[in-house]
């Protein structure tokens, strides 16, 4: 015994040394790494952990592959105070854990059992889908490398042996208890153990020693191998996952500072903007490589990877993984330094195009369980470019037009008004283009697309009739807005945001208004995450429901009784601003207008492609996203697509085309449906 007791003590001090050695080697990257100031609101971020980490709150939303990890993290709870006692078993035989050597003992043994069941049968379960089912978000595409199955499979299997090791360990002592007519351990009936022992029950005591001393062996073995082998892989979100979703990001929707801590007009500063080496990226982000489970969820919602984009969210995590892994070995010296975008040859991890695929929509940070942050990395990936004046040709136009005309069709500013001015509209529904602190309530705030679009115009003119048909007193601000700057961003031009941001809020300052409204999620976004000290952004839709609640607003109903209307959520109002039921409330309180979901709607809407700055930009692809998303909406058996966004009227008018639709099926944005079914009675003033 007291050999086995060294041999225990041995094996816990080699396994607690190399784990923590392993572990401190994996921190040298984050030590390098950029600041992020993940600090503040603890209680929030506590209460974040019990939801997202203790709660599985995102599991779920895959329902087979959630139920698993729910009961396997339900399991590995359970069992970690009896792995932690049966640790110290083997070096001090009388060991009882604190709080367990009174009635509460038997009860946790008895949940204990059950618990390895579980896990056990959960591993079964998790090898058969892996190796049978085979579900295609867990596919390995040739250019990202080998698939991850086999090393799945042998983590999953060190954990069942895990779990038959512990069940044996107490099966073989209750047998023995049995054998020497002690008073015998209770096992959970039915349980993993329970079984066991059934089994061993006539086996010989002395072969029932060996037995309990193997598994306990075996046990401590395979537990060490697991605590050692996991931060080389996916499953060392384990260990990091619960510090990962305390310092997960609280405000998604706000993008990430250039550098934390350098305030705006200390940027000038900065030597370099963005991230192009590895220890460019933050900490935080090096922590959400080593915390991504690979489990594949962003990917299968990312619409890029579904048009056949060369972007993978969850390839753009476990590349930079597999980067900190061979440049931050275990055995050896760091070699950092390399650009990550270019080819293989160079070092390079990541592909020009990989990284202007994204159109900022933020699917995948919606679905990933552990709150896995792309959107800050992509971005700050392309503000690297953008510092290094690597911009896509297609692009370049629409970023001096930006520059040098404030819009990026380069359209004249004097002109942005004229949607407003020709002389038919003001006769139906004037519209006031703001002087000086003239104290006008609101700012209808149109950005260039509606300015300068001929067909978004449109959506223009029925905001502004429907804001002068609540009595809102509203103006625009005309030649002096500027683009809100909210593509110019996400596409990682910070100096020219900053720039067209400063020049709107002037203007909105100077305007005297004491609200916003806008039709344009992504200028709504902007004014809302982007500004600081703007006064209070409503959408347009948000605008309606209210005034529809409050009576101001009421319906004809619609013409046409056979079409049948779906609802696109946009991604800056939707996801990124969770404006869900206001645009539904409206369509649905209009008399006879029958709408049908489609599948992928709310929060797992599917991007029409127009985000950051996506309009001018042509990626490879094999399908157009809007293309998907209109056979998305006929598929749920639709034939008017409403919007409530002109960057996606734009797209999903183009794929009704090329989807071979027209015709048969029409793209309307809520404003324009709104003002085409509004009763305009006693209470609207003047003529509109
Ligand atoms: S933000 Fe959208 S397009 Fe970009 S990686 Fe995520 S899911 Fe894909
Ligand atoms: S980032 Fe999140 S959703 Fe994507 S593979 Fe990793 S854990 Fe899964």
């Amino acid at each position: 015994m007291v050999t086995g007791r060294i041999l225990f003590l041995v094996i816990h001090v080699l396994g607690i040394a190399c784990f923590s050695y392993i572990v401190a080697k994996r921190l040298v990257p984050l030590i390098r790494g950029e600041r992020d100031l993940r600090f503040d609101h603890p209680w929030v971020r506590l209460g974040r952990v019990l939801k997202f980490w203790l709660g599985q709150w995102k599991h779920p939303r895959y329902r087979t592959a959630g139920t698993l990890h729910i009961f396997i993290f339900a399991g590995f709870i359970v069992l970690a105070i009896r792995a932690f006692s049966v640790l110290i078993v083997g070096v001090s035989k009388d060991f009882v854990m604190p709080g367990l050597s009174g009635r509460a003992g038997p009860i946790y043994d008895i949940i204990t059992d059950y618990a390895a069941t579980i896990v056990f049968l959960c591993m079964v379960i998790a090898v058969i889908r892996r190796l049978v089912f085979k579900p295609a978000r867990y596919a390995v595409p040739a250019r990202y490398g080998k698939a991850h199955t086999a090393d799945a499979i042998f983590l999953l299997s060190l954990i069942a042996i895990l779990m038959v090791a512990d069940s044996l360990f107490a099966a073989a002592k209750a047998a023995a208890q049995f054998h020497a007519s002690q008073s015998v351990e209770t096992l959970a009936a039915f349980s993993l153990p329970w079984m066991l022992q059934r089994i061993l029950v006539s086996t010989p005591l002395p072969a029932l020693g060996r037995l309990y001393f193997g598994a306990y062996f075996v046990h401590e073995l395979t537990f060490y191998f697991l605590l050692c082998y996991r931060p080389f892989g996916i499953q060392f979100h384990v260990e990091t996952s619960l510090f990962y979703i305390y310092f997960a990001k609280l405000d998604r929707e706000i993008l990430k500072p250039v550098r934390w801590g350098v305030a705006d007009e200390h940027l000038d500063q900065v030597k370099s903007f963005g991230v192009k080496t590895f220890e460019d990226f933050t900490w935080k982000h090096m922590l959400d490589f080593y915390s991504c489970a690979d489990c594949g969820r962003c990917s299968d919602n990312c619409p890029a990877n579904a048009v056949g984009r060369p972007l993978s969210p969850r390839f753009i995590g476990i590349k930079a993984r597999d980067y900190t892994f061979q440049h931050y070995p275990v055995l050896g010296r760091a070699k950092n330094g390399t650009a990550l975008i270019g080819t293989k040859d160079s070092g390079g991890i990541y592909s020009e195009d990989e990284i202007w695929s994204c159109t900022t929509c933020g699917a995948c940070e919606e679905e990933c369980p552990l709150l896995v942050e792309y959107i800050d990395k992509i971005v700050d990936l392309r503000r690297g470019m953008v510092d290094e004046g690597n911009v896509p040709q297609s692009l370049q136009k629409p970023l001096k037009a930006l520059e040098s005309r404030s819009n990026p069709y380069g359209k004249l500013e004097k002109k942005k008004a004229d949607w407003a001015n020709a002389k038919e509209f003001q006769q139906v529904c004037p519209v006031k283009t703001l002087a000086k602190a003239n104290g006008t309530g609101t700012l209808y705030f149109v950005d260039s697309i509606t300015s300068y679009d001929d067909r978004m115009q449109s959506i223009g003119r029925a905001t502004a009739k429907i804001l002068n048909h609540v009595g809102e007193n509203f103006g625009i601000l005309g030649a002096a807005e500027r683009d809100s700057g909210h593509e110019v961003r996400r596409f990682g031009e910070e100096t020219l945001f900053m720039a067209l941001r400063d020049h709107n809020l002037d203007a909105i300052k100077a305007s005297g208004v004491q609200r916003i409204v806008t039709a344009d999620p992504h200028a709504y976004n902007a004014l809302k995450h982007d500004y600081k000290d703007v006064p209070p952004v409503e959408h347009i839709s948000q605008v309606i429901a209210r005034e529809m609640k409050a009576g101001k607003i009421k319906f004809n109903p619609v013409e046409n009784e056979n079409s049948v209307y779906t609802y696109h959520d946009p991604c800056y109002l939707g996801r990124h601003n969770q404006v869900y039921n206001d645009p539904r409330d409206v369509l649905d309180a209009i008399p006879g207008l029958q709408r049908v979901e489609m599948t992928r709607s709310r929060d797992r809407s599917f991007c029409c492609g127009g985000g950051g700055l996506m309009l001018f930009y042509e990626p490879k692809e094999d399908q157009r996203m809007g293309v998907k998303r209109v056979q998305m909406a006929a598929e749920a058996g639709a034939n008017v697509i409403v919007t409530a966004c002109p960057f996606c009227m734009v797209n999903i008018e183009d794929a009704i085309k090329v989807a071979g639709f027209e015709g048969r099926m029409a793209a309307i944005d809520l404003a324009e449906l709104v003002d085409q079914q509004i009763v305009r009675d006693a209470l609207a003033p003047k003529a509109c």
